[in-house]
């Protein structure tokens, strides 16, 4: 059995984590959106003791991202060391589905998919992602998921499902006080993906006609410098004084927000994405005016603005320890990903020559899945 890695908790909350390295990653064509899927029908391995957890105030979900599905519960110490055990027993029992239930959660997981491209920003960006990388995200293939079998799932289980590769708990009450972050993350997940020539893909249209229009302004695909990468879109992009925010919706009134971040796509992969909604006539003017931001570090990328977040990421750790319980990603990701442990490497100058490696060539797209 995966052994627990205990982590010590600086509260009297606790949490406990299920994490399966994998997901999205291993599916092929034919399986797009079984993770997703079969996230969900892991759910109710728990149906018998939800009540009882519903009870004890504990809050619990999974999510499936590209890479990795976890599965957690959070709640006061004394009611999660209640349920630990049982919940490990439940989470690793033998593959148990019934026909009923699948047919249910494919039903609910279509639905999902249908809300999911029905938002312009959604559809603009998953489409983007299959037509240039033939990414079809944890979200997958609408024509996949529909053929979908029982049978699929119960062999989809023995590959991704069998055994986590982690089992973390945070608790006060811990064996062991110390920890070693020893993520063992599966080869395919450290495998470069690059853009590839493919133009036959499912391009999924937007059930609703939108007033708005969907502006993505994207880097290539990356695959270093990713901290401080996710560094520098906090510079762009985070709090009201941003460059983005301030420009966009403050100079010109033409976003309510916009968002900037590091797309990962795997461990060795993601892109920078900056995504806005604004009213059609304005796309093209918002274009311009992210160009000229993106393309301006002297003038956007300031010593001050990077003291600002500096100063907020170093009271964000605080936090982070603190809430250890409910901070989990930093035993999850590889370092490399991770922004704390990597604040000592971020002088100013380290940035910038970061931002000028990786902040070019970008590419914009409006509504569609065409780069211009
Ligand atoms: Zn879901």
């Amino acid at each position: 059995m995966t052994h627990i890695e205990f982590v010590k908790s600086k509260i009297d909350m606790a949490g406990l984590y299920f994490v399966y390295y994998g997901s999205a990653n291993y599916e092929t064509k034919g399986y797009r959106g079984i993770s997703h899927l079969m996230e969900h029908l892991m759910c109710h391995r728990i149906d018998k003791i939800e009540n009882n957890l519903l009870r004890d105030g504990i809050e619990w979900n999974a999510f499936t991202a590209n890479d990795v599905i976890m599965f957690h519960w959070t709640g006061l110490t004394d009611k999660i060391e209640k349920y630990k055990y049982k919940i490990i027993d439940l989470m690793l029992a033998d593959f148990n589905t019934k026909e009923e239930i699948f047919q249910n959660e494919k039903k609910i997981v279509l639905q999902e998919y249908n809300d999911g491209f029905n938002v312009i920003e959604n559809a603009h960006s998953e489409n983007l992602d299959r037509k240039i990388y033939n990414i079809y995200n944890p979200i997958g293939s609408k024509k996949d998921l529909q053929a979908l079998t029982l049978k699929d799932c119960k062999l989809y289980f023995d590959r991704q499902f069998r055994e986590p590769h982690r089992i973390i708990y945070i608790s006060k009450n811990n064996e062991k006080a110390a920890y070693q972050h020893k993520p063992h993350i599966p080869n395919i997940l450290k495998t470069q993906i690059n853009a590839i020539p493919f133009n036959k893909y499912e391009h999924e249209k937007l059930t609703k006609s939108y007033s708005n229009s969907s502006v993505i302004y994207q880097s290539k695909m990356i695959h270093a410098d990713f901290a401080a990468i996710i560094f520098i879109c906090m510079m762009l992009g985070s709090g009201m004084t941003s460059p983005l925010y301030s420009v966009l919706r403050e100079k010109h009134g033409l976003v309510y927000g916009t968002n900037c971040w590091l797309e990962r796509k795997n461990m060795a992969s993601g892109y920078i994405s900056i995504s806005l909604t604004t009213d059609k006539k304005s796309a093209n003017k918002c274009i311009e005016i992210l160009k000229e931001i993106v393309d301006n570090p002297d003038k956007y990328m300031t010593r001050k603005r990077y003291n600002i977040i500096m100063d907020m990421t170093k009271v964000q750790m605080r936090y982070a320890e603190l809430f250890r319980y409910s901070h989990v990603w930093k035993y999850v990701l590889p370092i490399e990903w991770r922004v704390h442990a990597n604040l000592e490497k971020m002088t100013y100058k380290n940035v910038r020559e970061i931002y000028n490696k990786h902040f070019k060539n970008f590419q914009a797209s409006i509504d569609s899945v065409e780069f211009k």
